[in-house]
């Protein structure tokens, strides 16, 4: 299942890191009507807390027991794990050699002690907004408009990724290629509209037929389309090849031109990873596509490397 299709939506989660009990409390009484709180007091906890990927925000105090904030934040911002995530200093050192020292460190905003409680809410809510607008951005660059799969780009990093990660544990890989038999004949007989609608059907489709939450598929570009199916080799990706090709046959969207079939049918090719790069993995499937175009199409052809 491609995981950006169920992106849940969940309260906001900020890490408070403050030592001082009255503070702490402060903080908790005016941020915990509209966020998620966790309060802890050291520079520690706070890598661990941060380290969990769980936070949307950090809070975090310039004097704490074990080490100073600026410390805590330049190991947030040397992670790219945790880089993204704002940090707003609380310091009672209110210079503007402090501020210049959180913002190198690559704090976000300042926040002065003692707290005003109204300046504390409008910050960390705006804040809080440029974050989610940010993440929004990000995720819509990763995804394909039309479809809401990912795109080609999210793809190669994917594959990159899991290929890297599979060939250090000696795991397959396998991905699939394919796409809409005479695509180009169902935009000239039907239109660009329907044409839209049916690659949604047919992504549709795909996402149904994937069987592991480590599987994904992504629109390559155009009508033509490829699932990543880590530790799969080749009867487990010739189901899935399968199963798309059924499911798309089952919508039964009309094709009346078609030489293959009067509804709308797709052709894949599938690869095993054989100690093989990336790029030789996507060539691969496209060959093995290719055969499946060539021996008639609405059909799933196992490729090989030669
Ligand atoms: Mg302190």
């Amino acid at each position: 299942m491609n995981p950006d299709l169920l992106a849940a939506k969940r309260r906001t989660a900020i890490l408070i890191v403050e030592d001082d009990t009255a503070i702490q409390a402060l903080l908790t009484a005016v941020l915990s009507v509209n966020y998620d709180l966790t309060v802890i007091g050291t520079g520690q906890e706070a890598l661990n807390q941060m380290a969990t990927g769980a936070f949307d925000l950090i809070l975090l105090d310039v004097g704490l027991p074990d080490m100073d904030g600026f410390t805590v934040c330049r190991q947030l911002k040397s992670d790219t794990r945790t880089r993204e995530v704002p940090v707003i200093f609380l310091t009672s050192r209110n210079s503007a050699q402090d501020e210049v020292k959180g913002l190198e460190a690559g704090g976000i905003d300042y926040i002065a002690k003692p707290i005003n409680p109204a300046i504390l809410w409008a910050r960390v809510n705006k804040h809080v907004e440029l974050k989610h607008s940010r993440d929004a951005l990000s995720q819509m660059a990763r995804l394909d408009g039309l479809t809401g799969l990912s795109n080609r780009r999210t793809f190669d990093d994917i594959l990159d990724r899991e290929w890297r990660r599979l060939a250090r544990v000696g795991q397959h890989l396998s991905i699939i290629m394919f796409d809409v038999d005479h695509f180009k004949l169902y935009n000239d007989t039907y239109g660009h509209g329907p044409g839209d609608v049916c690659l949604k059907k047919i992504a549709r489709c795909a996402v149904d037929a994937l069987q592991r939450p480590a599987d994904m598929v992504a629109r390559y570009g155009g009508e033509e389309f490829v699932a990543v199916l880590p530790d799969t080799q080749v009867a487990g990706a010739e189901a899935v090849a399968q199963a798309i090709r059924e499911n798309v046959a089952a919508q039964n969207i009309p094709h009346e031109k078609s030489p293959t079939a009067k509804h709308v049918t797709v052709s894949l090719g599938h690869i095993p990873k054989i100690g093989r790069p990336p790029t030789d993995l996507v060539t691969a499937a496209d060959h093995a596509l290719y055969e499946a175009k060539k021996t008639g199409r609405d059909r799933a052809v196992a490729g090989t490397f030669e």
